[in-house]
């Protein structure tokens, strides 16, 4: 089996779902007392969040290639970031710490496009549904067509995310507003929802549309690439 190596803490709470999804997974799999072979390397997530809100994407870079060459050094075989967000620099990571990165956006679109699906709706922070790395990832790399909400709606997934989400925190009326916001996707067509940050399956277990959860999917993803020899 191969040693997964996990940047997680972005936030903890989704971590946990990693961390479980994997062990549970690769029990399934190999039976017995079976568990996975992982190291996790959890940041501190008030300091990711100040710099991703400060543009400094750059000094995040550093970090997580810090986190990724310690993984290396521990003797990971590869690497999975725990959230989105930051695969906004994940391609220099691969390249600067030299491990295979199996990223987040290529295990949804693998997934969406399995299932003959190509338009799909978007919920994620601000940065995943307003900048280029993720949108267009899906779009070039599994043609799909994918639709966010319009601004004051990607504010309100966003405000939830950032104020409740990365506590755990559960509230009914923002699993309200999600749904609202999930229903104007339906309008305008979608034929799916991809939860496109590693907190939202806390809030939204189910919908009339089938759901893909990045957190669900890339954990599942990573349990079975540490089992390819
Ligand atoms: N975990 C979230 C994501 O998947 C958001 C936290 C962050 O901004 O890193 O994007």
């Amino acid at each position: 089996m191969k040693t997964i190596g996990l940047i997680g803490g972005m936030s903890w709470e989704s971590t946990v779902t990693y961390y479980s999804i994997i062990n549970s997974r690769i029990n399934a799999e190999l039976g017995k007392n079976h568990s996975a072979q992982c190291i996790v390397y959890s940041f501190d997530f008030q300091n990711i969040e100040e710099l991703q809100y400060a543009g400094k994407w750059a000094e995040l870079e550093v970090e997580l290639i810090k986190a990724a060459k310690a993984l290396k050094a521990a003797g990971a075989d590869f690497l999975v970031i725990c959230t989105n967000t930051v695969h906004k620099v994940a391609d220099n990571i691969e390249k600067e710490v030299g491990l295979p990165l199996l990223h987040i956006a290529d295990v949804v679109g693998e997934a969406v496009q399995t299932d003959g699906r190509q338009r799909i709706g978007l919920l994620g922070t601000i940065f995943t549904m307003e900048e280029d790395f993720y949108v267009r990832r899906l779009e070039s790399k599994f043609g799909l067509d994918v639709l966010v909400p319009e601004k004051n709606d990607r504010q309100v997934i966003n405000n939830i995310i950032f104020s409740e989400l990365v506590k755990g925190i559960v509230k009914e009326r923002s699993k309200n507003e999600y749904l609202r916001i999930m229903d104007i996707l339906k309008n305008q067509e979608a034929e799916g929802i991809v939860l496109g940050c590693t907190e939202i399956g806390l809030l939204i277990k189910e919908y009339d549309l089938p759901l893909y959860d990045s957190a669900v999917l890339h954990a599942n993803k990573a349990a079975t690439m540490s089992l390819i020899p």
